[in-house]
């Protein structure tokens, strides 16, 4: 495996940062996660817009522009010879010193690694996921904007453990005022009364590039599909559920706090746009392809 740092290709166990970096001491930076199917970078302008408004959000001027990180996206694709594959970019504060101001960090850095992910097996997209709801909160977004996909990933981690230690693969964070947020690293859906709801994303989830891609297909579908505040009695309540994520890409939810959702298992609507989104990724417009047209594979 081949990783960019700093624009240079380096095998594995040479991608290393400094441990002066403020990316480790303070979870200072921002990153991606981006996949690659079948040669073709999925939204990759969506991806590349939401770093680089991570980037503004915490006032870290990235290393290169937007068309250079794209070119280094690609190439690092190719370099390890990836048509399938997920792609996580990274821009760090860079060095400073053990104080953490970002002022005295003169030089934001970079890496990307380009890998292959899979967070469930294929059981969980057959058969559903039993989510649970933790004590911890999502963060405020007058504290930490759920909006920056940043380096700093302990409000969900904590969310993550909770979730662990009570048995459960996926949790749902809440609001501070008792909303349903979203789950760890994905956006939540809900099917009820026959339109289909996601929060709005300002009461504290990340704008999700794949949450955007399912809402089109399924207004394209002639489904009623809103943002508006779930609670769990929502969910509880619901006919069907599911996540989505670049990672996870969408996974039905079938029952939350042991309260089975609809009939226990993936609904209609829910296959349907599990189909619709495989087909978008496969064979969508919105696809970069690794090599120009024409080029020999
Ligand atoms: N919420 C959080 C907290 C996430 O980390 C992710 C994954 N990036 C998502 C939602 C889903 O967003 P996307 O569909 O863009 O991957």
């Amino acid at each position: 495996m081949l990783v960019n740092v700093n624009g240079k290709l380096v095998p594995k166990e040479k991608a290393v940062i400094s441990v002066f970096d403020h990316g480790v001491l303070y979870g200072d930076g921002v990153f991606e996660g981006i996949r690659a199917y079948d040669g073709r970078v999925f939204r990759l302008a969506q991806h590349l817009g939401r770093l680089y408004d991570s980037a503004k959000a915490i006032l870290l001027e990235p290393p290169l522009d937007k068309a250079a990180m794209r070119a280094e996206i690609l190439r690092t694709l190719a370099a390890n010879g990836l048509r399938d594959a997920y792609v996580r970019p990274v821009f760090t504060r860079g060095e400073g010193d053990l104080g953490l101001s970002p002022f005295v960090c003169k030089k934001p850095g970079y890496f990307i690694i380009a890998d292959h992910i899979r967070l469930y097996p294929d059981a969980t997209y057959r058969d559903g996921l039993a989510l649970i709801t933790v004590p911890t909160r999502r963060n405020v977004a007058e504290a930490l904007s759920p909006k920056i996909k940043s380096l700093n990933y302990l409000n969900n981690i904590l969310a993550k453990i909770e979730a662990g230690q009570r048995g459960a693969l996926e949790a749902i964070l809440m609001t501070q005022d008792g909303y349903v947020a979203e789950c760890t690293a994905d956006n939540l859906f809900i099917l009820r009364k026959g339109r289909l709801l996601t929060p709005p994303t300002w009461q504290g989830a990340l704008e999700g590039v794949t949450r955007e891609a399912v809402l089109e297909l399924a207004r394209k579908a002639r489904l009623a599909a809103v943002e508006e505040p779930i609670t769990r009695y929502d969910v509880y309540t619901a006919q069907e559920a599911f996540m989505t994520g670049t990672a996870a890409e969408i996974v039905p939810v079938t029952s939350l706090d042991g309260r089975p959702i609809g009939s226990g298992a993936p609904g209609p609507v829910t296959k349907r746009l599990m189909a619709g989104f495989r087909a978008l990724t496969r064979f969508g417009k919105d696809r970069i392809p690794l090599k120009p047209k024409g080029a020999r594979p």
